[in-house]
This record gives structure tokens, sequence and C-alpha cells, in this order.
């Protein structure tokens, strides 16, 4: 599949909108190719830089979407044509709808108990006819991984949607990979906390001013140590652009 990609800080970032996200995870699961999905923010961009082991993961995912407009400022800053934000929580959501339409059976792994079991039942309330395969939530040890794995493949899900929080969740998708016979991997971060009805997502007109990331901030003042990130990674598109310039100029 040729990918129209953009290269953020190393990372490499599919310029696509939502419903070509949609597009492509319809072709993973009619093909049956096993794909990890992953919807990248600027956090996990700037830890990559001294995790190349998570570089790796990101290169190596199926679809990369840029969710968080850190990514789209920086990909555009950088001269990338991306088309809009794709976060994990409207992937999933997109997904969901695409799911109920067309029979794919999704399982949710992550998140408090109980939380995934709350979400699922909001899920199909809002799209009737949606096959929630399964689900288990977060706080499991490692002697149990094989179980939920076996339970996963016993259910014969379409999609495993996974919730650990970043980039625990991708670390995690990507270790287990070849055990899951399930076409599409994602890490949708604390979606099901949002969907359940647990957490608040930020006002439409927070997110259409672009200021989702100061709402978390305010609303989970503890995740200041992670957001400081933010500042850093901004100051590292803007030297790369400059360098850019430079070399074009030369
Ligand atoms: N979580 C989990 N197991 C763990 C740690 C976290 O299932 O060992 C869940 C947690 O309950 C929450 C989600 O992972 O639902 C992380 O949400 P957050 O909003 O922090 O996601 P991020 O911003 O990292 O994508």
């Amino acid at each position: 599949m040729k990918r129209n990609q953009a290269v953020i800080l190393g990372c490499r970032v599919d310029m696509l909108a939502t419903e070509q996200c949609i597009d492509r995870i319809a072709k993973y699961i009619e093909t049956g190719i096993t794909a990890h999905v992953i919807t990248l923010n600027a956090e996990i961009v700037y830890q990559a830089r001294t995790n190349p082991e998570l570089l790796e993961i990101i290169n190596q995912a199926a679809l990369v979407t840029p969710d968080g407009i850190g990514i789209v400022w920086g990909g555009r800053q950088l001269g990338y044509l991306i088309p809009e934000r794709v976060s994990g929580i409207d992937l999933f959501w997109r997904m969901c709808a695409a799911a109920a339409a067309k029979g794919w059976k999704i399982y949710l792994l992550g998140s408090s108990p109980g939380v995934a079991e709350q979400a699922a039942e909001r899920l199909q309330a809002s799209f009737p006819g949606l096959d929630i395969c399964g689900s288990h939530h977060g706080y499991f040890q490692a002697a149990e991984e094989a179980a939920i794995i076996a339970d996963v493949n016993r259910r014969q899900a379409d999609i495993l949607v996974v919730s650990l929080g970043a980039p625990r969740q991708e670390t995690w998708i990507s270790q287990h990979h070849k055990d899951l016979s399930v076409p599409v991997c994602i890490g949708v971060g604390g979606s099901l906390d949002v969907i359940a009805g647990n957490k608040r997502r930020a006002p439409g007109w927070v997110i259409k001013m672009n200021l989702e990331w100061l709402y978390r901030l305010l609303s989970e003042p503890s995740r200041w140590r992670r957001q400081l990130a933010l500042p850093k990674f901004v100051g590292l598109i803007l030297t790369s652009k400059y360098k850019l310039e430079h070399q074009r100029k030369k």
C-alpha cells in the first residue's frame, strides 16, 4: 500500500483525513492484514526522540494518524499538507459507526474494572447492532496476558481497542501483535473513560479553537509534567523549520 507520509522529528505520520483512515482500516479487515494503528501526539513524538524502541514501533505501524493539534501544526510548519487532526477518540467513534454498519467485531481492553463494560453499553446504545465481542480491564499482571490474548482470539475480534495510556498501549500492542489474530489493533488512551462518562472531553468550541491540550491540563493538573514536552516540541519544530529553510537557501 503506497503511503503519503510526513516525517515529524523522525516519526512518520500518514497524511490522511478521518474517512480515509476508516477506508484503510476497512481494507485491513477485508484482506486480513494485521495492522497496528497509532494515533500520534506531540508528547509521544517527544518521548520517541530518546526512546529508539518507541520510535521503531511508530515507524513500523501500518497507520499513524495526526492526533493532537501539535502534530498538525508541526507538520504544516515543515511544509506537509496534513488535512486534519484525527484524534483517537474521534477515529474510535467513527470506527464504531463503520463497525455497526459492516458487522466488524470490537474487543475493548483497558481502563479501570467496569469502565470498558460501561463504554460498551453506551456505544451499543449509540450504534444499534454494534458487536462488542468482549472486554477486559487494563489492570492485569503479566501472568494474565496469555489468557487475555486467548480470549480476544477466541471471540474473533476484527478490532482490538487498547486503552492503557500512551505509550504503554503502543508498546503492549507491538509486543503481543504476533500472538493476536486480530486484523486491527489501535491504542485510544483515555477514550473509554470519556465514552463511559467518567471523564469529560473538552467542549466542542474548545476543540475547534485547538485548545483541547489546555483543557486537559486545567482539568487534570497532574499532567503538567507530561505536558512540559509540548513547548519543547514546539522549539524542536521551529529549529527544524529554520534548518530546512537555511538548507533551501544554500
Ligand atoms: N490504564 C490502564 N492500566 C494501567 C494504566 C492506565 O488500563 O496500568 C488506563 C487508565 O485507567 C485510563 C487510560 O489507561 O483509562 C489512560 O488514560 P489517559 O487519559 O492518561 O491516556 P493518554 O493521555 O495517555 O493517552
